[in-house]
């Protein structure tokens, strides 16, 4: 039985052509600036994403961490939208790291300049905590691989500058947000300060992220990288496959989101909650209310099947479509997981 791994957009494994750009790469010691790889990496990036410089980072989270530490002090307050990566699924690095305190706004993940004006306070308070930057997850993972509204982000951002505020995106998915909105990245990105982009998602890669900004920020971004561990020297070899990708193009998450609504139309057909008008992108998440069975007893049925599956939450469900896997599998993963909700 084949298995039809649907747990994360990370579980893609590099191509016989991706391995070979790697094994190819011309490669230095990144730590002296003199990794080939890697330099072209990281310009051909910052001009994709339309910022100054970007620096290659060996994870998603250390980009959200480098960001962090980039635009807030110990005892900052950050804005974010509800069940934010940067909260929920970062081992409280940003409470140990950047010693920061977060707000959470709005409703699904998504929120508006008005609910952010609601949330910031102001600097210099006597009791309270001052907003000193906002963050953005776009598409948002556990809100189902929304694409958040740009008019949205763009009055959000502004008035984040009135405010004196820094503004973060975390676009580990931002190719998604692209290819679903046929937006520019360098659009998509204009409104920040900085922002961070995973090679390992819907990219194919095996590692790595990047975070981009001004070149006065990403100066200091090597420096915070460096305090992280997370300097590499012949990283070039994982750049290239960074770079292999770019070559590709992003053409390939178009099939991936009309997988993604494969499965959710499947799953509407059943008595699981779904709104099929949040599956936007490569996420489908749906819903198990009591008498259903619960998230766990789904995901065991449909592993059973050879259909992998994450359990969000005791009565939720994330399936993630992915370079890795086509519609036929898609259509037979839908089928399995309607049975395991529908057996009762
Ligand atoms: C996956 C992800 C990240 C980074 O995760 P890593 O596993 O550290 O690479 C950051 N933000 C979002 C929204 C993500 O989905």
């Amino acid at each position: 039985m084949s298995r039809i791994d649907l747990r994360s957009d990370t579980v893609t494994l590099p191509s016989p052509a991706m391995r070979a750009a790697m094994a190819a790469a011309p490669l230095g010691d990144d730590q002296y600036g003199e990794d080939p790889s890697v330099n072209r990496l990281q310009d051909r990036m910052a001009e994709l994403l339309g910022k100054e410089a970007a620096l290659f980072v060996p994870s998603g989270t250390m980009a959200n961490q480098i960001g962090l530490q980039l635009l807030t002090r110990p005892g900052d307050e950050v804005v974010v939208g509800e069940e934010a990566h940067i909260t929920w699924h970062e081992a409280g690095a940003s409470a140990f790291n950047a010693g920061v305190q977060f707000t959470v706004a709005g409703k699904g993940g998504l929120f508006t300049a008005a609910d952010f004006r609601a949330a910031w306070k102001p600097d210099g308070h006597v009791v309270q905590p001052p907003t000193k930057l906002v963050c953005i997850e776009n598409t948002h993972n556990r809100g189902g691989g929304l694409v958040f509204p740009q008019d949205e982000i763009e009055a959000i951002c502004a008035a984040a500058r009135e405010l004196g505020c820094g503004t973060y995106l975390d676009g580990a998915r931002i190719f998604n947000t692209a290819v679903a909105t046929g937006m520019a990245l360098a659009d998509l990105c204009a409104p920040f300060d900085v922002v961070g982009v995973a090679l390992s998602k819907g990219l194919g890669c095996p590692v790595g992220s990047l975070v981009a900004g001004s070149r006065e920020a990403m100066t200091r971004a090597v420096r915070a990288r460096r305090r992280f561990g997370g300097a590499m020297r012949q990283s070039g070899i994982l750049a290239a496959a960074g770079l292999h990708a770019l070559d590709q193009g992003f053409g390939h998450l178009e099939r991936d989101h009309a997988n993604a609504r494969i499965i959710a139309s499947r799953i509407a057909q059943t008595a699981a909650a779904i709104d099929i008008a949040t599956v936007q992108t490569n996420i489908v998440i749906f819903k198990l209310p009591a008498p259903l069975p619960d998230a766990a007893t789904v995901v065991r049925r449909a592993a059973e099947q050879g259909v992998l599956v994450s359990a969000f939450a005791p009565r939720t469900v994330r399936a993630t479509t992915h370079l890795d896997v086509d519609a036929a599998q898609c259509r037979r993963a839908a089928d399995v997981l309607a049975a395991a909700i529908e057996a009762g």
